[in-house]
């Protein structure tokens, strides 16, 4: 086999230019850091066009899956270093084609050291000619079985056969940070995934009713919150005690109203916190039209009370899509598991479906809501989640 002892990470056509590409490079080299903290033997080395590590211990499989949860990366590779000459790179080259059960192949080699005396074409030729008088593999430029990459860099060129894509995306903490409003369904932890891979840093921030809601409730979401926080590392959850406010609520404006009220004050409390918190926007699992406080009329009634932006990921996609996304990160299973909602705990016959401003603040000026509020802000728990498969692995 070719030994393989160095890992490529490509970034992609980046759009960010200037001191933005070096941030992304420098924040996308701290997350590969965090992503693989548990291996110490790696050296990287970060360069404008990848970054490069190299492993002293062999251990590519568990890599390959940390790396593929790591926003930013285009696409990686494990690849051989060889030194940078014709001799020892196509010496590489013709063994990783000897070894391969591939018909057909073809050279594609990108010359980042100008210096290197062939250009990338004439590499391209002299290897490709030693591989076709050495093996009986033929040359397809158009689908070839066995893509065979040179990098060529001033002192080493990384040689590979496979390229594994990326999550994509930009890297975790470059775009600032949201706060989530996280329930236990199927919706929000699909949100806040789609706001990580926007380089967004989230915060988590739950409402739970005890007793009405319970423990294992409670324990879902914090599972789903440590599935979602290997893509960052780790995640600030924020836990807030709703029963008192949601009881005050139905009691002030009973049925129709109850929802359109108690969203006002999820959408208040969170924009308490996420000033404290430094979060620049909220974020939810919210898709339009997909019950009642979700059409547009809902929305901008339950909006209209606060001023920090809303970003909705899922805003404008089918149900089906949505539960495609949680399969694919792996939340689903989890995310169906039946356990009560404070929102369901509740549930009105008759949801108002469009809701009128003023008539929320007529129920609202009939209670004390301010101080209710207050004590959801001041009283909510807070704790770090991280990865649980990581921590039992420690133990
Ligand atoms: P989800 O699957 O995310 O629960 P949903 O389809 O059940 O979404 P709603 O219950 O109307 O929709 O909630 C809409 C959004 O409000 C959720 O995506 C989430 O962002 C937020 N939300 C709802 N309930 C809670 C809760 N108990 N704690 C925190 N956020 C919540
Ligand atoms: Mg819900």
């Amino acid at each position: 086999m070719a030994e393989y002892d160095t890992i490529l990470i490509r970034y992609g056509e980046l759009s960010t230019k200037g001191h933005n590409r070096k941030n992304f490079i420098r924040r996308l080299e701290a997350n590969i850091r965090q992503a693989l903290a548990e291996y110490p033997h790696l050296q990287y080395r970060r360069t404008y066009d990848g970054i490069y590590i190299k492993m002293t211990v062999v251990h590519p499989q568990a890599l390959r899956e940390k790396l593929s949860r790591v926003f930013g990366i285009s696409s990686f590779s494990f690849t051989q270093a060889v030194d940078s000459n014709m001799e020892a790179i196509t010496k590489a080259c013709l063994q990783i084609a000897a070894q391969s059960p591939a018909h057909t192949f073809k050279m594609i080699t990108r010359r980042h050291d100008k210096s290197f005396p062939l250009n990338s074409d004439a590499i391209n030729r002299a290897v490709a000619d030693a591989i076709l008088q050495q093996t009986d593999k033929k040359v397809d430029v158009h689908h070839p079985e066995l893509p065979i990459q040179v990098e060529v860099q001033a002192r080493k060129t990384y040689i590979t056969a496979e390229k594994i894509p990326g999550a994509g995306g930009y890297p975790v903490g470059i775009n600032g940070k949201c706060l989530v409003l996280l329930s236990g369904g199927i919706d929000s932890p699909v949100a806040v995934y789609e706001m990580m891979k926007r380089g967004i840093e989230v915060e988590a921030l739950h409402f739970a009713s005890p007793p009405y809601t319970s423990e294992q409730a409670k324990e879902k979401m914090l599972t789903l919150a440590s599935m979602l926080s290997v893509y960052q590392g780790s995640m600030k959850v924020h836990i807030v005690s709703f029963t008192d406010l949601q009881l005050a609520i139905y009691k002030a404006a009973g049925d129709p109203y109850a929802v359109t009220l108690m969203r006002r004050m999820m959408f208040r409390i969170a924009e308490r916190i996420a000033a404290e918190e430094g979060c620049l926007v909220l974020g939810t699992g919210e898709s339009i039209g997909q019950v009642a406080s979700q059409t547009l009329e809902s929305m901008v009634c339950i909006n209209s009370v606060i001023r920090i932006p809303v970003i909705r990921p899922l805003a404008c996609l089918d149900k089906v899509e949505i539960i495609d996304l949680a399969r694919r990160i792996g939340t689903y299973e989890t995310s169906i598991l039946p356990y009560e909602d404070c929102c369901t705990i509740f549930d009105p016959k008759n949801p108002v479906t469009r809701p009128h401003e003023d008539k929320a603040a007529f129920y609202e000026a009939r209670f004390d809501w301010q101080s209710l509020v207050e004590t959801c802000v001041q009283t909510r728990q807070t704790q770090i989640v991280t990865s649980r498969k990581e921590q039992e692995e420690f133990l």
